[in-house]
């Protein structure tokens, strides 16, 4: 089969035949429908500092969905047919710790298109022990593979307390940003303000078609001048959204006293901000990074009541084959949201 992968400890990928996953005693195989490319993808690809922590070689791809075209003898919770999409981090269900039924504790955890082969392929395999989640019929599989990205999302609006009426701002229009702007959206913000660069044009034209009242270009505007022309004191939150270290000292100088700010970016270093003001101001610095299980049931909850519709920031439809076209457009933000589709 085709598969998207990631062979050696430096910048690019390649597209490689490689033998369809054995299935095991344990193990499912899926017939990846939708692979979503996501910004630690890039990363990788770039091999930019972190990327050391991934096995090489392995196949990239941790958002995905697809159907069940083969069990195990011991698989219980799914069926073949079954349409589904699964948390990408899961126990081997083979070492003694998951033989003894702690798979919380299994010693040899597989990390889809980290650790372990993804699903940029045609087929990919999942263990018995993953959070796997059935797709209603009316989620398609393109929405399915946005759920990991949208469940990032949800958290950090969970973590925020979002009250209805509340005032807030998105830092960065990526993938997460705009599906952070779908969420407060739908929880009853009642300003919300999307700030971006000039090269995120595209990615500011759709955060205004998803319904945010005020569009920033961070380098003709100074956001929180923007935000005590607008509200006055200052928003409720702010969430960060674009990794550039800068933006953690912008966000707290947009929220009002007692306001909080959620790190949502992945940092490629230190950030730099003025403790006294926060001190005074009573704010709250929040740290939000991935999900529960009970997230994923949220989010795949609210996709399919029509409350939100992820499938909107996707702008690329690619085979396997253009790999190389899907990393570079997102690279370079001609793409927002890239899905492969085997
Ligand atoms: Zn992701
Ligand atoms: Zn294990």
């Amino acid at each position: 089969m085709k598969a998207i992968v990631k062979t050696k400890p430096e910048p690019g990928v390649e597209l490689l035949d490689v033998d369809v996953p054995q299935v095991g005693e344990t193990d499912i195989l899926i017939k990846v429908s939708a692979g979503s490319l996501c910004g630690s993808d890039i990363h990788y690809y770039e091999w930019l500092p972190g990327s050391q922590f991934i096995r090489v070689p392995v196949i990239l791809g941790h958002e995905f969905s697809g159907q069940v075209v083969e069990v195990g003898s011991l698989v219980e919770n799914v069926q073949v047919g079954d349409r589904v999409s699964a948390m990408p981090s899961m126990p081997c269900c083979q070492c003694s710790n998951c033989r003894a039924g702690r798979g919380d504790s299994c010693s040899n955890r597989l990390v889809p298109g980290l650790l372990s082969d993804g699903f940029f392929a045609e087929y990919g395999r999942l263990t018995a022990g993953a959070n796997i989640f059935k797709l209603p019929e009316n989620v398609s599989y393109e929405a399915a593979a946005l759920l990991e990205p949208f469940s990032v999302a949800l958290n950090a609006v969970d973590l925020s307390d979002l009250k209805i009426g509340q005032k807030a701002a998105v830092l960065g229009p990526g993938p997460i940003g705009l599906f952070t702007l779908q969420i407060l959206k739908a929880g009853g913000a009642s300003l919300i303000m999307m700030a971006g660069t000039g090269a995120d044009e595209k990615r500011l034209d759709l955060a205004e078609e998803l319904g945010a009242d005020v569009i920033v270009d961070v380098e003709k505007d100074d956001p929180a001048f923007k935000t005590l022309e607008l509200t006055g004191q200052g928003l409720d939150m702010v969430f960060e959204a674009t990794g550039n270290p800068k933006s953690v000292a912008q966000g707290l100088n947009m929220v009002k006293p007692g306001g909080k700010v959620v790190l949502i970016g992945i940092h490629p270093g230190l950030a730099e901000f003025d403790p006294t003001p926060m001190v005074r101001g009573r704010k709250t610095l929040i740290g939000a990074y991935a999900y529960d299980a009970q997230t994923w049931e949220r989010a795949l909850a609210v996709i399919s009541s029509g409350q939100v519709n992820p499938e909107a920031v996707i702008t690329h439809r690619l085979p396997l084959s253009q790999a190389e076209k899907g990393f570079q457009m997102a690279i370079n933000k001609e793409a927002v949201k890239v899905l492969f589709m085997p």
